[in-house]
């Protein structure tokens, strides 16, 4: 294989995920490799797969060979050029969780770039170091290599301010304490493909489910975001394999001054300890949940199920109806049973549920006399970057669809 291609990352606190995408002569980027180097600094694994998600490689790695993001970056970097030895690197997009309130597309990275992003690390200290960590990394062995920073928030620059703002002294909006929105790269792919998927309902009124570990809902109205049940943080909305979702700030206030609690264990407590794996004491994975005969673990899947229907109910109000429902992610686009129980709870919209294109996973899961529609597509945010790590290296072009 020779040609060009764009490599993209997105990088974590102990991990660092990768896919490389090549330019065929259509134009067109195809899956070549994904891969995983995880364990960063403790027990290192490295995993490649093919696009048809055969495994190419799988090795155990020592702890010394991998101690942080940047020799992950060049091991991954010395096996793709190994392995697509003709491909020349065109640029590389990055998964970017925080692009503030002020970066509504992705950006090509520059020192005044870099330096703005760093200031936005106080908005998403778990995430923000580590993405910039890796265009770090790149920047001093590669520095001619183009990079671009594709953002988590940016694609919900497009809602009304209303939907922007918390009930606060105004100064804090001012200072950054907003609603921001997250998995934007999802919704912006879903929304992108919809026109060709289901064209019915693309123009139209659509609530997007993304139902992963982390969970989102993110309401459009002609393929722009209007609302989403995110906000300041990717803690808010629905609830999550280990995050709590929308809580009562007075929980937060008595675990603090009843309890003592340091503001590291309460994040300890709402990123890792809580959602569906606090709630079950089973799992955080919905397979394991939705297996086991623990009456909690029935209970979890049961509020999942719940808070989700009551979420969509606040994002049809907000968009004045409801054209389509669309699920996506490890349990939309996996979990019959989740789906199913989703649309019956949302009966009252419209929507009928077709039993057996559901079981099937077809794109459309609803009845043809259902008033209101519903879908599973699968998202593919590493796609939606690396199109849009092209776009910025054809100007004048939009990312193609
Ligand atoms: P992320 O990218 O946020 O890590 P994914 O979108 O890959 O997450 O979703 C992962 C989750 O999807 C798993 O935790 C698991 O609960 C769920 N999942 C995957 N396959 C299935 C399935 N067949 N049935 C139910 N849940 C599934």
């Amino acid at each position: 294989m020779s040609g060009n291609s764009i490599l993209v990352i997105n990088a974590g606190s102990s991990s660092l995920k990768f896919a490389l995408f090549c330019l065929d002569t259509a134009g067109a980027l195809n899956l070549a490799a994904r891969g995983l180097v995880d364990g960063i600094g403790s027990r290192p694994q490295f995993k490649v797969k093919d696009a048809m998600g055969q495994a190419l490689l799988e090795r155990e790695l020592e702890v010394t060979d991998v101690r942080e993001v940047k020799d992950a970056i060049a091991l991954a970097g010395l096996w793709l050029g190994t392995h697509f030895p003709g491909e020349a690197l065109l640029a590389v997009g990055h998964r970017v969780v925080h692009g503030g309130a002020d970066y509504a597309q992705p950006v090509r990275v520059d020192d005044t770039v870099l330096a703005d992003l760093e200031k936005l690390t106080p908005l998403a200290p778990l995430h923000q170091p580590h993405n910039l960590a890796a265009i770090r990394a790149l920047r001093e062995t590669q520095p001619q290599l183009p990079q671009i920073a594709c953002f988590d928030t940016a694609f919900h620059r497009s809602h009304p301010q209303l939907a922007d703002i918390y009930a606060l002294p105004w100064d804090y909006y001012e200072a950054g304490v907003r609603r921001y929105g997250f998995h934007g790269s999802s919704y912006e792919y879903i929304a992108s493909v919809l026109p060709q998927v289901a064209p019915s309902i693309a123009p139209g009124r659509v609530i997007v489910a993304h139902l992963g570990s982390g969970a989102s809902l993110c309401a459009l109205r002609g393929g722009k975001s209007v609302d989403s049940t995110m906000g300041f943080s990717p803690l808010d909305g629905i609830p999550m394999g280990t995050r709590p979702g929308a809580l009562d700030p007075g929980v937060l206030l008595y675990l603090v001054g009843q309890r003592g609690m340091t503001a590291t264990a309460l994040e300890k407590l709402l990123y890792k300890q809580s959602g569906l794996l606090g709630l079950s004491g089973v799992s955080n994975d919905m397979r394991l949940l939705l297996e086991s005969a623990e009456p909690r673990a029935q209970l979890a899947v049961d509020y999942f199920v719940h808070y989700i229907a009551k979420e969509i109910g606040a994002l049809a109000a907000v968009l004045g109806g409801l054209d389509a429902l669309v699920f996506t992610a490890g349990i939309g686009e996996n979990a019959p049973e989740i789906r199913a129980r989703i649309v019956s709870a949302c009966a009252w919209l419209g929507i009928t549920l077709n039993q057996e294109a559901n079981q099937r996973g077809d794109a459309c899961i609803s009845t043809t006399d259902s008033t209101a529609s519903a879908w599973v597509v699968p998202t593919n945010e590493e796609l939606m970057i690396a199109r849009h790590a092209l776009a910025q290296m054809q100007p004048g072009q939009a990312p193609q669809h």
